[in-house]
This record gives structure tokens, C-alpha cells and sequence, in this order.
């Protein structure tokens, strides 16, 4: 029994507040607001026609906190689940500690002027939420999120330390376009952008964005080219398990994307600094995200599989020496798009939303301060992915990676 207030209507919003709809014995009440209320009205009508529930919707703009303490006042839920943008994160936990509520996320906070993955922003919220005796849980989506709960379910069921990991990210989808994103253009270029980081012998290893690359042969989508870039979760893996020796993370991209990206770098059309234009000041990457394709309207064309996992190394619990254990999940953009009109990088990050509020509402999932995933016990995240459309396998490897 719970009422939950959802912040953002884009892609992963919409699977999130469905999945939240289609499990209404754990969400009884819910309400979603954004700064667009038609974009909250038509995910309500989409709810209301697949699963008969009704989703209460706002207009909002979240960096308003005074707005966001009303909101969440007269709302009154238990838990506020951000999905708008990184940028909104840090008012949005202003409202919930001004409210009294719970908090959680998938993505850390960023500077809008700064392209800066970092979570210190956010752990520095810490006491205020332990003061408060609320619980934030930052970074419930897949890659941050499952990623995390991958590599804590591998430390707790086959090893006993791990040496080294590698996050593998893979969208074997086709949307028929010759340039898009499968997120938010703009979080997403600013992300792919930004030099490489991984983790080896205690520091970070910083390189140019785009430059190692190797070639995976992902189950259910072949082969694939991917590239070392710098994410989230790197952060917060080496810091709960302080004896890995170096972590890595990757992500596919076609040709035609690593092309079209070039260029568009080349030209200037990724800076995040304002530029003057026609005596108005604009930062040509959102003018680009705003003339690129909408991700939320990729859904129906795009066809094929992803496949997200973790690759992990270290001393087995059962002494039996070093071993490596593959964890992942493969998901069906047509399936996903079936089920909740979204293609499958939004039902990745929206299901593990859903699972990771279900988490703190039931209960499961309890702490005072600001959390991270790889903090929380993984076994019942892990049933949930089961159960609500994001199963998962795990397979021994003859060794570790050789890339
Ligand atoms: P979209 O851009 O599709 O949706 C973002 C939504 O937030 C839009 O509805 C937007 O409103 C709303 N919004 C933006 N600014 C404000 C504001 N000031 N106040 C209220 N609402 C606002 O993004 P996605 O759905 O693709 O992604 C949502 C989040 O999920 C992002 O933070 C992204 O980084 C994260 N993510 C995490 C992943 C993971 O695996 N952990 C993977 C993919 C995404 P409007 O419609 O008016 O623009």
C-alpha cells in the first residue's frame, strides 16, 4: 500500500509508471508529474488502456523547489521517483528533505555546464537525509542500477573478491534512422563525449572519448565493436568493493553513429558552452537535441535486442581458485514496445525504476542517509528482474577477458 509521486514523462517515466500500474497491489496510488503536463496525460491514457489504472498527472518544473514542496504536500506520497534529467536531481532531494520524503534516481547529478559524472554532489546529501531518517537510493536503472546489483549478486553467490570486472553494454537495436539516440540526446552526447575513465590499481586512467575499442560477440545480437567510455556505476563499484584492481565499462556503436557523432564534434555541434546566435545565446548541443529524432518516438520501428551484463574475475567462494562469471540480460525492443509502447533502452531503465521503488516502498530495502545499489542486499532486486520482464542468466567463463 503506497502512493508514489513519479518526476518526468519522457521513455523510461512512461515504462516505469506502466510497470508501476501493471503491480498495483504494491503501488496502490500514483501520481506523475513534468514540466510538460500533456506528456504525464498521455502516459496516463496509455496506462489507463492497457491496465485499467488511473495515474493522477501535474505540470511541474522540478528545479522549483517551493513548487516541488507543494506538490509533494498535497500528493503526500511515500517515496518521490525522479526521471526527469541529472540536472534536476539536486532540487528535487531539496524537496524531499523539505517534505520529509523518500527519493530515488537513475542517473547521478550533473552540472548543466559541465559535463561531470561524478556522485559526490549527491553523496554529500548523506547526513541530511540520515537527520531526516529518509532514505535517497541513487541510481536504480539498468546501467547504473542492474549493473551494480549484477556485480553485488556475483560477490555474494560466486566470489569471494573480485580482481577485475567489465561492464558490457550492448544495443543490438535498429530504428531505421541514420542518426538518433535511444535516450535523451542531449545526456546521452554529453556522456559519449567525455574522455574515457577506468579504474586500474587504485586510480583513474583517464583517455580520449572513443579511442580503445574491441569487438564482443553478444548472445541474441553477434558480434559488435565497443568502446571504453567512463559511467557512473564505476564509481560506486570500486568504492563498495575497494579490492578490485581494475573496472572497465563499454558500449556498442555502429559505424554510422561513431560517424555521424565525428562530424557533428567536428563542427562544433556537441559544445556545451553558450554561443551567440542572431543576438540570442544558445548551446548548440541542445539546439541539436532538439532537431534529432525523439527517442519515445523510436519505439515502433525499432527491432532487435540488447544485451547488458557484467563480466567479473576473482577468488571463488567455494575456494576452488580464480574463476569468471558472465551476468546479463537480453531484452526485445519489440517485446518492450508491445508491452508498454517503449522500445527497450527506456523498459531496461524503467523496469529496474519500478523494482528499485517497489524495494523501498515494501520495505525490502531500508536505510537512513543517501544509498547506492551496491548497498543494498541484491537477492530480491534480482527475483523482481525475474519476474517483471528482465530475466537474467549467468554462465561460467574458461577465463578472464583477454581485451
Ligand atoms: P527524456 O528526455 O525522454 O525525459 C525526461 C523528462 O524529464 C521529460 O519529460 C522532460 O520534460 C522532463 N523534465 C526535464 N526537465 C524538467 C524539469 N525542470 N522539471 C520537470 N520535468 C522536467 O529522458 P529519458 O526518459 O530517456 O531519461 C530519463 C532519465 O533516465 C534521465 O535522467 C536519464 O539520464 C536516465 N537514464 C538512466 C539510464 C540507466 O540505465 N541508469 C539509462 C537511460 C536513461 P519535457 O517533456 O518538457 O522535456
Amino acid at each position: 500500500m503506497s502512493t508514489v509521486l513519479v518526476i518526468g514523462a519522457g521513455g523510461v517515466s512512461s515504462v516505469c509508471v506502466h510497470k508501476m500500474a501493471m503491480n498495483k497491489h504494491i503501488f496502490t496510488d500514483i501520481h506523475l508529474a513534468s514540466r510538460t503536463r500533456s506528456k504525464c496525460d498521455a502516459i496516463a491514457a496509455s496506462v489507463k488502456q492497457r491496465t485499467g489504472v488511473d495515474v493522477a498527472t501535474y505540470e511541474i518544473d522540478a528545479e522549483e523547489v517551493p513548487a516541488m514542496v507543494n506538490l509533494i504536500r498535497k500528493v503526500k506520497p511515500s517515496l518521490v521517483v525522479n526521471l526527469a534529467l541529472p540536472y534536476q536531481d539536486l532540487p528535487i532531494m531539496d524537496a524531499c528533505l523539505e517534505a520529509g520524503v523518500d527519493y530515488l534516481d537513475t542517473a547521478n547529478y550533473e552540472p548543466k555546464d559541465e559535463a561531470k559524472f561524478e556522485y559526490k554532489w549527491q553523496w554529500a546529501y548523506h547526513d541530511r537525509f540520515k537527520e531526516a531518517g529518509l532514505m535517497a537510493l541513487l541510481g536504480s536503472g539498468f546501467d547504473p542500477g542492474v549493473t551494480s546489483v549484477f556485480t553485488m549478486w556475483l560477490k555474494k553467490h560466486r566470489l569471494k573478491s573480485i580482481r577485475q570486472l567489465d561492464i558490457l553494454d550492448c544495443n543490438g537495436g535498429d530504428h531505421g534512422q541514420a542518426f538518433a539516440t535511444n535516450f535523451n540526446p542531449e545526456i546521452n552526447i554529453r556522456e559519449v563525449t567525455a574522455p574515457a575513465r577506468h579504474w586500474e590499481n587504485g586510480e583513474w586512467v583517464e583517455t580520449p572519448a572513443m579511442t580503445t575499442r574491441t569487438q564482443f560477440d553478444f548472445e541474441a545480437v553477434g558480434t559488435k565493436a565497443a568502446y571504453m567510455m567512463y559511467h557512473e556505476e564505476l564509481e560506486s563499484i570500486t568504492k563498495f568493493n575497494p579490492e578490485i584492481e581494475r573496472a572497465r565499462f563499454w558500449m556498442t556503436f555502429g559505424d554510422e553513429y561513431i560517424k555521424h557523432l565525428t562530424v557533428l564534434q567536428n563542427v562544433g555541434m556537441t559544445r556545451i558552452d553558450p554561443v551567440k546566435y542572431q543576438g540570442k545565446e544558445i548551446i548548440p548541443l541542445q539546439f541539436l537535441a532538439a532537431v534529432l529524432p525523439k527517442p519515445e518516438t523510436l519505439g515502433e520501428t525499432t527491432k532487435g535486442n540488447t544485451n547488458i551484463g557484467v563480466i567479473a574475475t576473482g577468488e571463488a567462494i567455494d575456494g576452488s581458485g580464480e574463476k569468471t562469471f558472465y551476468i546479463n540480460n537480453i531484452c526485445s525492443h519489440e517485446a518492450a514496445y508491445e508491452e508498454t509502447g517503449n522500445q527497450a533502452v527506456s523498459y531496461t531503465t524503467g523496469v529496474p525504476a519500478m523494482i528499485g521503488a517497489a524495494m523501498m516502498v515494501s520495505g525490502q530495502w531500508r536505510g537512513e542517509g543517501v544509498f547506492n545499489m551496491e548497498e543494498m542486499d541484491p537477492d530480491p532486486f534480482m527475483e523482481m528482474l525475474n519476474a517483471h520482464g528482465l530475466p537474467w542468466q549467468v554462465k561460467e567463463l574458461s577465463g578472464p577477458v583477454d581485451f
